[in-house]
């Protein structure tokens, strides 16, 4: 008879079928391009709310890799820390009260680092993904400036430079108890982006 075994369109069914059939990488034929398109993006978006949530249980997580790599050093230096005080703007991952230093340890991709090469836009759905970049732009910078202005200091430390090589963040234990210091970002790449209007084309 030829009858489709589809459910009707537009019906839970039909999309859970649907989704079914995409992370199986299979597609029915009979689907129009726009409808492909649609349920596509359905999909994309269930998978993505996961691997976000994924992602940003990640980096609030107390105990990522970089910063145990910061609290390990600080430690054996015998700085005595808190960690993600939570009464304080942003809740510092690490925090230094005889310092008065907050320090915070961000993701390049999710605080987006000023000219890292990890700070990528994802290739689809570039607005979303904008948005909430900005957000949390503004945020971080929200916290810093409640925090300098309450007479605390500030350091950002990026994850792409706590990968380094061990002994690359010694700079840190002389910058603590340097009360002149009041805000660093580290590593800091942004001294070397040229704008646009000032580049030498030859
Ligand atoms: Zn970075």
């Amino acid at each position: 008879m030829g009858q489709s075994l589809r459910p009707a369109p537009g019906t839970y069914e039909e999309i859970h079928d649907l989704n079914w059939l995409a992370k199986r990488k299979v597609f029915p034929k009979e689907l129009s391009c726009d409808r492909g398109k649609l349920i596509w993006g359905l999909f994309m978006d269930i998978v993505s709310r996961e691997v976000r949530s994924r992602m940003m249980a990640g980096i609030r997580g107390s105990d990522t890799l970089p910063e145990m790599k910061v609290r390990k050093l600080l430690h054996r230096q015998g700085f005595r820390y808190r960690l993600h005080q939570r009464d304080l703007p942003g809740k510092p991952d690490v925090v230094l009260p005889r310092h008065r230093v907050c320090i915070f340890v961000h993701g390049c991709f999710w605080h987006r680092h000023p000219g890292c090469r990890y700070a990528t836009i994802p290739k689809t759905r570039e607005d979303f993904w904008q948005t909430k970049f900005d957000q949390n732009v503004k945020r971080d910078i929200r916290n810093r400036d409640e925090l300098l202005s309450s007479g605390w200091r500030v350091i950002e430390l990026w994850e792409c430079g706590i990968r380094g090589p061990e002994g690359g963040m010694n700079w840190l234990l002389e910058t603590i108890p340097d009360c002149t210091q009041k805000y660093v970002s580290w590593p800091n790449f942004s001294d070397l982006l040229v704008p646009s209007d000032q580049l030498t084309v030859i």
